[in-house]
């Protein structure tokens, strides 16, 4: 779990609330982001932007934080980056795979939905279309629109649609895991996709019901529904401390928190 806060991250600029000024380092929330790893050799370089079949760390959207996360958890590699949608928290640490370039001296696929890749090409214009004055020092990326399940480094990859309020997003399960971020519905069609997960990490915003994110009682009613063995949830809000909120969930779900480690077995 790279980062587990919402939007604005905890603690809020500016704010004095006491999970802002908490002393308990899970209360601190970078935004959102996981990083997935396959296990296995790792990748050799893509051939010609190819998906490479060998990927092993895959790494889910670019937050804003993705260059204090990456020192954080001293990832040294990227082999593959999905988006779950566009939205700036989710999207603005991209200029920040030109280390892993550098590192792997190769392009990093980018997969994610047509209409989110149309998004980030719009919003990073000066990535996909340089100014020809400009020096180098962009990302190199290698777009991939998904259309349906696809294959990383020997996992299938489900992609799941998902409700942000009116914006229709991805969630991603890969064998007994799934990532549900920014969602406040799973459309019918999906739940059948979600059929079996054991590890599952899921948006609950805060307490109070919100127009495009779970509350806590909105996701305990998916957790009721979906029955994994193991719940943590993402996105958090300040409103929620961590060490209070985890004591009054019922077993088994729990807030995900900056740099936990989730194992999963199939
Ligand atoms: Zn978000
Ligand atoms: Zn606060
Ligand atoms: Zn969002």
């Amino acid at each position: 779990m790279l980062g587990t806060g919402t939007s604005s991250g905890v603690p809020a600029i500016g704010c004095e609330c006491a999970v802002c000024r908490s002393a308990d380092p899970h209360d601190r929330r970078t935004r959102p982001s996981i990083l997935i790893d396959l296990g296995g050799p790792g990748s050799a370089a893509p051939v010609n932007g190819a998906v490479t079949a060998a990927a092993r760390f895959v790494l889910v959207d670019t937050s804003t934080d993705l260059r204090v996360q990456a020192l954080a958890n001293a990832i040294r590699r990227v082999d593959a980056i999905l988006f779950t949608h566009a939205h700036a928290d989710h999207v603005f640490g991209i200029d920040e795979v030109r280390r892993f370039n550098a590192m792997q001296r190769s392009p990093i696929p980018i997969m994610a939905a047509p209409a989110t890749l149309a998004e980030i090409r719009r919003t990073f214009e000066y990535i996909f279309n340089p100014p020809p004055a400009h020096g180098g020092g962009v990302p190199k990326l290698a777009p991939f629109a998904i259309g349906g399940p696809f294959s990383l480094g020997g996992w299938e990859f489900v992609p799941v649609p998902l409700l942000h309020g009116p914006l229709p997003i991805l969630g991603f399960r890969v064998g007994p895991f799934a990532y549900l971020t920014d969602c406040n519905e799973i459309p019918a069609a999906s739940w059948p996709l979600l059929a079996g997960v054991q590890t599952l990490v899921l948006d609950a915003l805060r307490d109070r019901p919100h127009s495009t994110h779970f509350s806590v009682e909105q996701a305990l009613g998916v957790v009721a529904r979906l029955r994994p063995e193991r719940t943590y949830f993402t996105h958090i809000a300040h409103d929620l401390a961590h060490e209070a909120t985890c004591a009054r969930l019922p077993a088994g779900v729990q807030l995900a928190y900056d740099g936990q480690m989730l194992e999963i077995h199939e």
